[in-house]
């Protein structure tokens, strides 16, 4: 359908009501001038109506200003002392001088209001002469009062459809009862005054005199009661407002609050702020809000346009302004154009001393007021206000951010930015205490395992960059909901909130180590670095979190020995188990006690059965618990700092029995263990050299025994250990070889001596061909990187012969011995040299 534009339709509206006025003008000529007591010629009425527009009566009915003047008093004069057309007459020339020079209306605008007036007043001045009963009409007589108020009415209706046509055409939406019970309200308190003045002129024209004074004085009083309720109101707002934007705390809230509060209380229907860009003196924020479509509040950056010069003289003069929509001057206009309103207050926002910004507020409401000098001082004290609270605001905003940082700073590590271990104990601690029966959540840890290398080798500064990238990855790989935090140095933890099984736990670590598998290119370099994870399950394994992080640990230490690189926790193979704990209590007592004792089993050469060492092997006599393998109580030394007590005592045991042995003529090497830990422990080779000169016995006499994966859990660390043992002339051997993933390179590169193959496929060898062949290439391998070779587990005949066979070089096992105190070794190797000096003498 085809939709006019607004002004067009006005225009035809005013065409309409232009041809209806002529039709209604013309018809009035068939009325002369009354009979009355004297007759007012048509050019009076132009100064009366002039003056009734310009007593303008401001209504404000709700939150809209309604404007009335009171024109029914020249009109209802004209009913009963003029003929209709020098009214009309009267009043078209005054309307044209007042609204076209004075209020300078726009041509469209003033062209629908003439057009308006036109059949208003001709279709007045017909009704009260049509429907006159008596005549001549006559002031003096009630009859006649109706007549008057009646076509007043109709030609308010008139006007009142017209206006409010307009107005909705123009996307507003009067509310026309309140508009008609308005006019109508004053349409009778004017036509009370008009019939007053009528009488009184009927009765005699200087009557006026008096008439217009009291009018005028009334009208002036009237002016005073309706500014003071105005002032009254605007107090009071300021009032509400202060106490709102106090009590608003946040800079871009405070902002809006001000904005809303400041356009209701000078009536204005757009207000803005616009914030001083501290480095450029420019203007940088902005926050508009305007009763528009989009109410509300807009932050908007600044367009690189000329400052505005009102806006400048602002913040420079630090001194309000106003702008009225009749103000001339090209500064102004050009200020009004720029922002497309009508008028405008601009006051300054204060900070202390200087001014931070500005705050205006533009387009009063109501047709014809403008903002003036009181709404100025106004507006200054609310600018003021605005600007303690304001400052309050950033105050406070600042202090919050500040806050945020630090609090931000405590709990985040500096180079990744993932939270820190503090952080992590708290989340696990919030997500516990949450924590039903069923697997809820896990928590894992996880180090790097080649970390060390890379730092030492390539630097700190690569170092950094790739504990971002594990960083990175581990952020990538995980879900928005998990925590990724970093502990220190290459140590990270996870926790996964939303767990429903422990399958679930594992399949995230197998994603962090995929994730990791991916070489990292540092320095132009491609590393690999694999990573070991433990996982703990809540509330299975915990429900608190230190309990859980250690939990981890434990599992992550397993992990390390695993070629799977991650292990959930479990309470068998943990050290960390109340018995455990109380072992470890118990375990230094006992070694001073000496409760910890060594024993010895003999290790043969298979080629001729010669007796060539003893492997000690620790046990622990237990006054309750009785006698206790290694591996009840060693993971317990390990994790609680007392194995380099332990490894010194089993070490200064197993040399001063190898010496006593040697002073009996049995010449003998001895093997010790060496745990995890102590090989990472850079003082041992210092030790050992101290043991063996204060024992007197040779270097190559000791043999280290090292496992597989202990070396692989740390290989750079490891290695260095290795060399300084080298060096000195001990012996390495690589224990239960075959279960860990060592590569063959890497044994190339170790300084070790022997190779023990895994007592495991050993045992089996007898069975199971495929272990036989593993033992085999163990051997041969062995061979090729010039190490010697040992078996042990070596449980039978069979066992013994086919090793024998396969070219092994050593043998031990029970067949040969169990493990024994050294008394009983000692017996047993005393009875082998007989037995065997007897067989060959
Ligand atoms: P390992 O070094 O592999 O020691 C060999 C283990 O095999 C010993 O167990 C020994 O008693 C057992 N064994 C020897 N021959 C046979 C056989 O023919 N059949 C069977 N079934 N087993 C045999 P043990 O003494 O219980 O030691 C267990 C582990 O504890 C050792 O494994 C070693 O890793 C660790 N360990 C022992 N003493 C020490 C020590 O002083 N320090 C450290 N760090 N670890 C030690
Ligand atoms: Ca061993
Ligand atoms: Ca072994």
């Amino acid at each position: 359908m085809w939709k006019a534009s607004p002004t067009a339709r006005v225009i035809g509206l005013s065409a309409v009501m232009v041809a209806v006025g002529t039709a209604l003008t013309v018809y009035s000529l068939r009325w002369g001038a009354p009979h009355a007591p004297f007759h007012v010629a048509w050019y009076w009425f132009i100064p009366a109506f002039m003056l009734c527009d310009a007593f303008v009566f401001h209504l404000e009915i709700r939150d809209e200003a309604h404007s009335f003047s009171p024109t029914e008093l020249p009109l209802v004069v004209g009913f009963f002392f003029a003929a209709p057309w020098a009214v009309i007459l009267g009043r078209m020339i005054g309307e044209i001088t007042f609204l076209g020079l004075r209020r300078r209306q726009s041509p469209v605008k003033l062209a629908f209001n003439l057009s308006m007036f036109l059949p208003e007043t001709a279709l007045a001045l017909i009704i009260f002469r049509g429907l006159e009963g008596v005549d001549p009409p006559n002031p003096l007589d009630p009859a006649g009062w109706g007549v008057v108020l009646l076509a007043i009415l109709a030609a308010d209706l008139l006007s009142g459809l017209a206006v409010s046509n307009a107005i909705r055409w123009h996307g507003g939406s009067p509310r026309l009862t309140q508009v008609v019970m308005a006019g109508g309200f004053t349409a009778v308190v004017n036509v009370s005054l008009a019939l007053m003045a009528a009488i009184v002129l009927w009765v005699s024209p200087w009557g006026m005199l008096i008439f217009g004074l009291v009018a005028i004085v009334s009208a002036l009083a009237y002016r005073g009661y309706a500014n003071l309720t105005r002032r009254y109101a605007s107090l009071q707002l300021l009032y509400d407002f202060t106490k709102v934007v106090g009590a608003s705390m946040r800079g871009e809230a405070v902002m809006d609050e001000v904005l809303s509060e400041a356009r209701n209380l000078l009536r204005a229907s757009v207000a803005e702020i616009v914030l001083v860009d501290r480095a450029t003196g420019r203007p940088g924020l902005r926050q508009v809000n305007s009763d528009g479509e989009e109410s509300g509040s807009t932050v908007v950056e600044p367009e690189d346009t000329e400052v505005d010069p009102v806006w400048s003289e602002v913040v420079n003069g630090g001194q309000p302004l106003v702008i009225p929509r009749t103000s001339r001057e090209p500064d102004h206009v050009a200020f009004r154009e720029r922002l497309g309103i009508r008028d405008a207050i601009v006051a300054p926002l204060r900070s202390e001393n200087s001014v931070i910004g500005t705050i205006m507020v533009a387009n009063r409401l109501g047709e014809v007021s403008t903002f003036d000098e009181p709404d100025l001082r106004l507006f200054a004290t609310l600018a003021n206000h605005a600007s303690v609270a304001f400052e309050n605001g950033r105050l406070v905003e600042q202090l919050r951010r500040e806050a945020y940082e630090r609090q931000h700073e405590a709990l985040h590590d500096p180079l990744t930015s993932l939270p820190n271990r503090t952080l992590f104990i708290q989340r696990v601690g919030e997500m516990t205490r949450l924590a039903g029966t069923e697997p809820t959540a896990a928590v894992m840890l996880m180090d790097l395992d080649r970390f060390k290398e890379v730092n030492d080798t390539l630097g700190h500064h690569n170092g950094d960059l790739l504990l971002r990238e594990v960083a990175a990855r581990l952020i990538a790989a995980l879900g928005p909901r998990d925590t990724v935090a970093r502990l220190g140095g290459d140590e990270f933890a996870v926790l996964l909130p939303d767990l429903s099984s422990a399958e679930e736990a594992d399949a995230a670590a197998e994603r962090i180590i995929s994730a990791l598998h991916r070489p990292f290119v540092v320095d132009e370099l491609s590393l690999e670095v694999g990573a070991s994870i433990g996982i703990a399950l809540v509330p299975e394994h915990g429900d608190d979190a230190t309990t859980l992080l250690q939990r981890a640990d434990v599992a992550m230490y397993e992990a390390k020995t695993s070629k799977r690189g991650r292990a959930l926790y479990s309470f068998e193979r943990d050290n960390y188990s109340p018995r455990r704990l109380a072992l470890a209590g118990e375990l230094r007592h006992a070694i001073e006690n000496g409760d910890v004792l060594v024993y010895h089993q003999p290790k043969a050469r298979l080629a001729d059965g010669l007796i060539v060492g003893t492997e000690a092997l620790v046990r622990w006599r237990h006054p309750v618990q009785g006698f206790l393998p290694p591996d009840e109580f060693i993971p317990v030394a390990e994790h609680t700092g007392l194995i380099s007590i332990l490894t010194v005592h089993v070490l200064r045991s197993a040399l001063a029995q190898c010496a006593r042995w040697r002073e009996m003529g049995h010449d003998l090497g001895v093997a010790v263990n060496l745990a995890v830990r102590s090989l990472l422990d850079a003082d041992l080779p210092e030790v050992v050299t101290d043991l063996l000169r204060e024992l007197n016995v040779p270097a190559g006499h000791l043999t280290l025994e090292l496992t597989e994966s202990g070396i692989m859990a740390d290989p750079v660390r490891t290695i260095s250990v290795l060399e300084r043992f080298a060096e000195i002339g001990v012996q390495l051997s690589v224990d239960d070889f075959g279960t860990g993933y060592s590569s063959l390179a890497y044994l190339q590169r170790l300084p070790v001596n022997e190779v023990k193959v895994d007592q495991s496929f050993v045992y089996r060898m007898a069975t199971d061909p495929n272990d036989a062949m593993i033992v085999q290439s163990i051997i041969e391998l062995g061979h090729n990187l010039a190490l010697s070779v040992a078996a042990e587990g070596v449980e039978n005949q069979v066992s013994w012969d086919r090793l024998r066979a396969m070219s092994c070089d050593v043998a031990q096992g029970y067949h040969l011995s169990r493990p024994a105190p050294a008394d009983e070794v000692t017996r047993w190797l005393d009875a082998r040299a007989r037995a065997l000096a007897g067989a060959t003498g």
